[in-house]
């Protein structure tokens, strides 16, 4: 049993890790300030006695005991990153060296949550970890992706400089319960779309590609990378490889919600990357980890979310 500090435990994910590491004996303390999370997400924990919550921002120095740090604290919708793109940069890189600070003075392990923007619009495909990317570093989109690219030259340098244990977890897109009602993001998007019975949005024609993992999957995927051998630094690719244009998503929204929603296309965003599809043969060969949940079952399980939500 260990005690484990979660930045961004009251976020979509962050909340999910929370239970999960509670449900394996430990104690977990989540560090929040809701921007875009939410005391709800952890509301059915605030009762455990192996549960705290703090509001804190992180990129203001934390002088906690843990013996391991998930760092997830950040912005990931395009909506909320951009909202205001400088504390964006801060919580990424301030966050960054704030949480790996803590680390070294406690000699604790760290988990960075990156991400696969750090491949930016991409022209290997699928994405390798050893692809260093085709990021656009001036645009709207910047914050978060160089962002995240400076956190992880900072986890390196840590790891280089200061003999820290690390972990850098490069996250595809994720859905699931939980995710933000108005984050923007293309499943909880179409999921509330077609529950109102209001348009879907498609930007573009619609033909760019994602591969949605499922939480459950993407959170077994966090503990076992924080679990393996010290020696096993990353980064690493964690996310479903089965890759899908926004049309075909779209598609399987409406047919799952039986809605009779009609398709509206509206400009793509800028450096909406093209396509984006994960090679995980290092997570299979490393962490013995692969998805399991087949998109159907997921998307069944975040449309009753949703549908509890909107009441
Ligand atoms: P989220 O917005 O639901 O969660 C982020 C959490 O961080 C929120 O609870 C928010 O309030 C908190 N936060 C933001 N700024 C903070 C600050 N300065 N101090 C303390 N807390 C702060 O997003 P999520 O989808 O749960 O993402 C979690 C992490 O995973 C992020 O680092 C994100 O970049 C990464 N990630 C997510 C995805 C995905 O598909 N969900 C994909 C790639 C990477
Ligand atoms: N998207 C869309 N309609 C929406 C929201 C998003 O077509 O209502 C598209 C978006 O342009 C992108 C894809 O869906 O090509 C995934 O967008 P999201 O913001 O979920 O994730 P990211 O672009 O960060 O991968």
């Amino acid at each position: 049993m260990k005690k484990l500090l979660v930045t961004g435990g009251a976020g979509f994910l962050g909340s999910h890790l929370c239970d999960r590491l509670i449900s394996q004996g430990h104690d977990v303390l989540c560090v929040d300030n809701y921007f875009t999370g939410s005391k709800q997400n952890i509301s059915h924990l605030l009762g455990n006695p192996r549960f705290e919550a703090l509001r804190h921002d992180v990129t203001f120095p934390l002088y906690i005991e843990v013996d391991q740090i998930y760092n997830l604290a950040c912005p990931a919708s395009p909506i909320h990153y951009q909202h205001d793109p400088v504390q964006t940069t801060k919580v990424n890189v301030h966050g960054a060296i704030n949480m790996l600070g803590l680390a070294k003075r406690l000699r604790a392990r760290i988990l960075q949550a990156s991400t696969s923007e750090v491949y930016g619009d991409p022209d290997v495909h699928p994405q390798t970890e050893n692809y260093w990317g085709r990021v656009n570093p001036i645009g709207i989109r910047s914050c978060y992706d160089e962002g995240k690219r400076c956190a992880e030259t900072l986890f390196f340098d840590y790891w280089r400089q200061h003999k820290l244990e690390i972990k850098v977890m490069r996250i595809f897109n994720t859905y699931g319960p939980r995710m933000h009602l108005n984050d923007g993001r293309v499943v909880s998007n179409f999921i509330v779309q077609a529950l109102r019975g209001e348009d879907i949005t498609i930007f573009g024609d619609g033909s760019q590609t994602r591969s949605f993992c499922y939480v459950d999957d993407l959170i077994t995927g966090m503990v076992a990378l924080m679990e393996s051998p010290a020696a096993f630094t990353g980064p690493v690719n964690i996310g479903n490889p089965h890759e899908m244009t926004m049309l075909e998503l779209a598609e399987a929204v409406l047919s799952l919600t039986g809605s009779t929603s009609k398709l509206s296309f509206k400009p793509l965003p800028q450096d909406d990357p093209h396509q984006r599809q994960p090679d995980i043969t290092l997570a299979r060969d490393t962490l013995g980890w692969a998805p399991k949940t087949p998109l159907t079952d997921g998307l069944k399980e975040t449309i009753r979310y949703f549908k509890t939500v909107l009441g």
